[in-house]
């Protein structure tokens, strides 16, 4: 491994992955089965050829075989959530965020512990079963704001499941609260165990990005690297949380930056699962991937020049020239790195949640990120390795900043999954289902008139709903 690449704290001991077989092609029909089984798995170099050269559609089909080899053929599911961004006072300066503020404009806010119980009233009562809460990462806050905050939620919602703080605003509490510890890893076990004696739940994966160096310091000026980012996950697992990984893409990453991403996630779900089999004490691990591309309306990076509008846009696109599959490509190698854009539509969305089902053959889940791809592409991410449709929830700020504007309601959503095949299911948290719709009583089924439930503006606001907002609408989980 090399020195740059992020590296966990201990080896496992003897990992319990399927074999590698880099001698094939990737193409390799019975390599592919096998992958489809749980019984090989992908070298990041095979990865990296089906990106590149396999038919999407022939993509889409080996990773709905390995979706259905997990999650079988009938149900697919949903979770009913409100994503709470409690403030957007944040210290760094990602270059792709439009959600951030320094804190002295007038649009910047911290939600108080009232309004944040206000909303998860609001979830509770259409039987809302969590609440995803990340923010940006604000030095005004002590930890006691935090901790006071999780045990009235808990005080007050005993049952509702509290998802939050993703690892950038986890280790800006490291450098804000300065706990005891001699190294990261035991900082971050302090702040994590009291965050987790107070009322968390588990951690979400917000802040992945792309973890190879080159494209992350271009894009996440203040933010955490990768080796921090993976190990707050690390500790999350060690007390016994599950978490979530994520990747957003199409921007200035290469291709193989995408599949070194994969690689990280899928080395440390090793080491956790590997740690789990040998421990005594519960052990977490990453329950779900959800990767999206990203946004550009209203970001710095969104005003970087698209790839090939230039006279001198010529040859391969910068960052597949820095780009290896080891994360540590030399920025020199192409003058335009970092200074052109190269978005992603909806074939390029399917081909790398494709792989990302088929590379991460040690993780559950896989999302459907309908709320940036929007529902039809969403729907039929579905066939393409995805088992989960994400988040009916009330109210998103951090997407919709930078111009992502769909949102459905429940009916919606089960009719998405319904239509392409599946039965919808609620589920939980854990991906436990809590109910499925197969009845005459499904939410979709119950509606006459579908007029009345069209893609609507999500609700992005701050201050207390009038009560015609406060209905189920749809937005990202992670
Ligand atoms: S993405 Fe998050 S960490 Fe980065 S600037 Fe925006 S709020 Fe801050």
């Amino acid at each position: 491994m090399p020195a740059s690449q992020p590296h966990p704290p201990t080896s496992p001991p003897s990992p319990p992955s399927p074999p590698l077989h880099p001698e094939l092609p990737a193409q390799d029909e019975g390599l592919l089965y096998a992958v489809t089984q749980g019984e090989a798995r992908l070298t990041s170099a095979q990865a990296l050829e089906l990106y590149h050269s396999m038919p999407l559609m022939e993509l889409g089909r080996w990773a709905d075989a390995r979706c259905r080899a997990i999650h079988g053929s009938q149900i697919r599911t949903y979770v009913i959530d409100r994503n709470i961004n409690y403030t957007n006072v944040c210290t760094a300066r990602c270059t792709f965020c439009a959600f951030r503020r320094d804190g002295h404009e007038d649009d910047a806010y911290t939600l108080t512990h009232e309004q944040i119980l206000e909303k998860i009233q609001a979830l509770h009562d259409i039987g809302g079963t969590q609440i995803l809460m990340q923010g940006g990462m604000n030095p005004e806050l002590p930890l006691d704001w935090y901790l006071g905050l999780l045990s009235t939620i808990k005080q007050t919602f005993p049952a509702m499941h509290v998802h939050a703080f993703s690892p950038p605003e986890l280790i800006e509490f490291v450098s804000f609260f300065d706990p005891p510890g001699t190294d990261l890893q035991a900082k971050l076990h302090w702040v994590l165990s009291r965050l987790q004696d107070a009322g968390l739940d588990s951690v979400p994966g917000g802040g992945g990005e792309i973890f190879a160096q080159p494209v992350r310091r271009k894009i996440g000026l203040g933010k955490c690297d990768a080796q921090a980012w993976l190990t707050t996950m690390f500790v999350a697992h060690t007390l016994g949380m599950f978490t979530s990984a994520t990747m957003m893409f199409g921007h200035i990453e290469g291709a193989a930056d995408r599949i070194h991403h994969l690689s990280l996630c899928r080395e440390w779900q090793d080491l956790a699962l590997a740690q789990a089999c040998r421990q005594d004490v519960p052990m977490g691990h990453y329950k779900a991937f959800i990767s999206w591309p990203f946004q550009r309306d209203n970001t710095p990076l969104g005003r970087v020049k698209d790839w090939m509008s230039q006279p001198e846009d010529q040859g391969s696109f910068p960052s597949d020239v820095v780009a290896n599959l080891t994360g540590d490509g030399d920025p020199a190698a192409h003058e335009l790195f970092g200074r052109r854009l190269r978005t992603s539509g909806s074939t390029d969305y399917l081909r790398t949640q494709a792989l990302s089902r088929l590379f991460l053959d040690n993780f559950y889940s896989i999302g459907s990120s309908w709320v940036t791809m929007g529902p039809h592409i969403g729907q039929v991410g579905l066939q393409f390795g995805a088992n989960d449709m994400g988040s009916v929830m009330m109210e998103e700020n951090v997407v919709s900043a930078a111009g992502t504007t769909y949102c459905l309601n429940e009916a919606v959503l089960c009719r998405l999954i319904r239509d392409a095949g599946f039965v919808p299911a609620q589920r939980d948290n854990n991906y436990d289902v809590l109910a499925v719709h197969n009845e005459l009583t499904s939410p979709d089924l119950q509606v006459s008139d579908w007029s009345e439930h069209r893609v609507q503006k999500l609700l992005v606001h701050t201050e207390p709903e009038p009560e015609t907002l406060a209905q189920l609408t749809v937005g990202t989980s992670d």
